[in-house]
């Protein structure tokens, strides 16, 4: 079992981060993160789900800048799968970084939303219960079986979107929304995992630029399908700036969006990794956070 970085992930992040922060980032790679987990609010409460953990005897910590997480140090995914509050769709097991990015949208009710590559719909389900199940979200996702999944979890969470199953670039320009998500496609940079059992990544210079091309389409098809005045969040699981700020500049070029600056004064404790553009968030994978980019931008005309 390789458990190196991919040589070419490693030269990028030297080059990008220098020395110190690249052994940070590796450091992250190798943590082993607790579970951590959304209480679905359509469904259930806090409560609730903190009542039936400590009657399981399964310790918990609360997460400073979100009510609905919460971390599970001592327990495995398949423990926590066979509660009776997971069967229920009344919990989402989910990173603590792909939380963030719904936050920074924040869905109210009547909103037309697009989350436009939506499976296995973690993002859309938290969407729904945010805007308190009253966001009007279509949810796109080009993979027929990812689909499926992204349809059995909107029912299980009680989560109403309608699922277009399709590639986000073919989405008739007609529609109009509000509030966009683009959680793209993407290498995956940040979520490395180099542990034993865990296989290994591939990361080729070919793949990132087809990867980075592909963002770039999505996010143009994105601008064209926002309201004026709407907005847009772009994240990834990736660390690698060409998929992140640089696809950000590229959607800013056409002078139609502008950047909104993310207020992270209630999430001081993330541990973040510089950025070329302020305003957007890098999360550094560590022991609770894998790798994620979070920024936002608001169409202007
Ligand atoms: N937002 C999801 C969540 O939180 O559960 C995770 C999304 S994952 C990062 C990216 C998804 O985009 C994958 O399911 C992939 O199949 C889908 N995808 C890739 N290219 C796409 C395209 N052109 N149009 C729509 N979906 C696409």
């Amino acid at each position: 079992m390789d458990e190196r970085i991919p040589a070419y992930l490693q030269q990028r992040l030297l080059e990008y981060y220098g020395q110190e922060m690249a052994g940070r980032i590796e450091q992250g790679y190798r943590a082993e993160r607790p579970v951590t987990l959304r209480v679905n609010t359509l469904t259930g409460t806090r409560e609730e789900v903190c009542s039936v953990l400590q009657q399981a005897g399964i310790a918990w910590e609360p997460v400073s800048w979100y009510g609905d997480a919460l971390i599970l140090p001592d327990v495995s995914e398949s423990e926590i799968a066979m509660l009776p509050v997971y069967q229920e769709g009344k919990v989402y097991l989910q990173n603590l970084s792909a939380m963030i990015p719904p936050l920074v949208m924040m869905p109210k009710a009547q909103e037309a939303i697009l989350d436009m590559a939506a499976a296995p719909g973690g993002k859309t389900t938290q969407m729904a219960a945010l805007s308190g199940g009253k966001a009007q979200i279509t949810a796109c996702e080009r993979d027929a079986r990812r689909a499926e999944r992204l349809r059995y979890n909107l029912k299980l969470q009680r989560a109403s979107a309608l699922v277009m199953q399709k590639d986000a670039r073919d989405l008739d320009d007609l529609f109009r929304f509000d509030k966009i998500l683009l959680d793209a496609p993407c290498t995956g940079s940040g979520t490395i995992e180099l542990r034993e059992n865990v296989p290994g990544r591939r990361m080729t210079p070919e793949w990132v630029q087809k990867t980075v091309r592909t963002q770039k389409a999505l996010i143009a098809k994105a601008i064209r399908l926002l309201k004026k005045g709407g907005e847009l969040v772009y994240s990834t699981c990736s660390i690698l700036p060409e998929e992140n700020e640089e696809v950000v500049e590229y959607a800013m070029k056409g002078g139609s969006v502008e950047l909104v600056p993310i207020d992270d004064t209630q999430m001081n404790q993330l541990p973040q990794l510089p950025v070329r553009i302020p305003g957007t968030l890098l999360i550094c994978p560590d022991t609770h956070y894998e790798g994620f980019y979070i920024s936002k931008l608001r169409k202007i005309r």
